[in-house]
């Protein structure tokens, strides 16, 4: 599987986020040939690192971006659909501390606009609850001026990580050619005409000349550095903001939307997994995106107003923090928060006069199958070889189920793993003693997930490394079981090893244990 080298493809995508891994599904669906490469794993970057919500936001509302807003609560409703294993509806609590009237008129606007937006949803509708049913509903919430708090729902992608793997499964399954842990360090050039780029196999250490006829450039907050070459001195389109959670124990029944006390600012309390995430933070951010990390001021801002609102929670004890950095379209004269989450589409051919390639600038995962289905239109019109999408809109319900639904929607993985576990009993067991995940999830991710890394395995195969102890405490029987399977040696085994340390620490520093 790892040698790309000699062929010309259709598509080549550099990037293995979210939109990456989405328009590889998509263009492989619709017969393109197709290479997708990352340079880490996938769904390393940004899109691990998230409120992990499918949601239209509140918050674009008051920047009256109601088309954004549709656009994504439609996404959220398909979504729903095509991936009900991994996408679940979640109901959120907005708790009203003595409000003004104009402010409480707002919200109900809100409230009732956000709605009516998504009037085609299967999500009940919002409902204003009053002091008492609030506090029943979540006992943790400072009651000192509560007045009451709205109901409504949105939906939770928990591990967006498997919604990454599950599209790039999908794509290889319709014959794409995947590539992990392998970086596009230069273009192909024909003239004025992009024809692919020379990839480095950092697992195998060898350069590959991979030709295509069109390439796509996915590469979230790294895009700037990415086009580089093909516009040279031109301004960055990206604004860069960096956005981190802290992840505790378990503190409330519910999701909540709370307005930080300090400086206004929207923000998530949210149950996941078996914990609660806090989040997020938004400041600018101009250094390497893999280098982002909490800081101590980020953490003491959410825990603060997190305390706030929930005095008794266990805000004290973090299991880890996660940092990711939001690329978001270049607007000048506004602040962090006011930025539009809109993507936009950008053709060099028109811009820089390089044609064969194209960039995807900003985005959310909410919208990623929308997103891929615009970049793929384009790029099939630009082939010539014009098919519908797939992947489903709400218009196009007639294409096939089995287009439509992603891998694990139907159970094969679940029903691989189970059979994995019956025919050898010993990966039927934990391998943690935090973690209910079994070893043959990790063999079903290194044998069919291209799981080379113990952090591929851990953080984004499996949810082992999302514990509190993030498998930490199980690493050499982890590293046993992938060395076995990979055939590593000692030395290799204590190198991958340290690499899962490495991974984790930015993530660990507030770390109680
Ligand atoms: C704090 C925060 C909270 C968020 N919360 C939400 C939310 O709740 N809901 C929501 O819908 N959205 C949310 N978002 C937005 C969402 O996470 C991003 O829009 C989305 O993940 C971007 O995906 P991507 O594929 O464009 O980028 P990425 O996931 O960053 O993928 C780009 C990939 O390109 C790879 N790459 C870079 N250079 C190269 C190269 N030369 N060769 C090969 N590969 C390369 C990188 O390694 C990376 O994996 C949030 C973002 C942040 C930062």
């Amino acid at each position: 599987m790892r040698s790309l080298g000699g062929r010309t493809v259709d598509l080549l995508i550099i990037g293995g986020g979210i939109i990456g891994a989405g328009i590889a599904r998509d263009a492989a669906l619709r017969g393109l040939s197709v290479a997708l490469v990352e340079q880490d794993d996938f769904a390393s970057g940004t899109t691990s690192r998230p409120t992990r919500l499918i949601h239209g936001g509140l918050r674009y509302l008051e920047l009256f971006d109601f088309a954004l807003v549709r656009s994504d609560m439609r996404e959220r409703e398909i979504l729903l659909r095509i991936a009900p294993h991994l996408v679940f509806p979640l109901p959120f609590l907005l708790p009203l501390y003595r409000p003004s009237l104009w402010y409480q008129a707002k919200l109900r606007i809100g409230m009732q606009l956000y709605d009516i937006l998504s009037l085609d949803k299967s999500l009940p509708r919002r409902k204003w609850l009053g002091r008492g049913e609030t506090l029943a509903a979540e006992p943790a919430l400072d009651a000192d001026g509560l007045q009451g708090a709205w109901r409504f729902y949105d939906a939770q992608v928990p591990l967006v990580e498997r919604l990454v793997v599950e599209n790039v499964v999908d794509a290889a399954a319709h014959g794409a050619l995947v590539l992990n842990h392998a970086r596009a360090n230069s273009y192909l050039r024909d003239r004025d005409r992009v024809s692919g780029a020379l990839v480095l196999d950092r697992m195998a250490g060898v350069e590959l000349a991979l030709r295509a006829r069109l390439t796509v450039n996915a590469t979230g907050p790294w895009l700037d550095r990415t086009i580089a070459p093909l516009r040279v001195g031109a301004k960055p389109l990206l604004r860069l903001t960096k956005g981190i959670h802290i992840v505790t124990p378990r503190a409330t029944q519910q999701a909540h939307v709370l307005f930080a006390r300090r400086d206004g600012r929207l923000f998530f309390v949210v149950p996941w997994l078996d914990a609660t995430i806090v989040g997020t933070t938004d400041t600018d951010y101009d250094g390497d995106p893999a280098d982002a990390a909490a800081t101590e001021e980020d953490v003491r801002y959410l825990q603060e107003e997190a305390r706030r609102a929930f005095p008794n929670a266990p805000f004290g004890e973090i299991f880890f923090t996660w940092a990711g950095v939001r690329a978001l379209v270049r607007e000048e004269g506004v602040s962090e928060g006011e930025v539009s989450r809109k993507h936009a589409l950008y053709d060099h051919e028109a811009r820089d006069r390089v044609a064969g390639v194209l960039s995807v600038v900003g985005g959310k995962i909410t919208a990623y199958r929308a997103i891929a289905e615009e970049v793929t239109d384009l790029v099939a019109r630009k082939l010539g070889r014009e098919r519908r999408s797939g992947t489903p809109d709400p218009e196009s319900r007639a294409s096939s189920t089995a287009d439509a639904l992603l891998p694990g929607a139907d159970g094969s993985r679940a029903r691989d793993i189970a059979a994995l576990a019956a025919g050898d009993p010993s990966l039927a067991a934990p391998l943690c003693p935090h973690h209910h995940g079994v070893a043959a999830e990790i063999v079903h991710a290194v044998r069919h997930e291209w799981a080379l890394t113990i952090g591929d395995a851990l953080l984004r195969r499996t949810a082992l490394g999302l514990a509190p102890c993030q498998g930490l405490d199980c690493i050499d029987a982890v590293a046993a079981l992938m060395g076995r399977l990979l055939d590593w040696d000692d030395e290799r085994r204590a190198r991958e090893v340290a690499a899962y340390c490495r991974e984790v620490e930015p993530m660990r520093r507030f770390s109680a244990t």
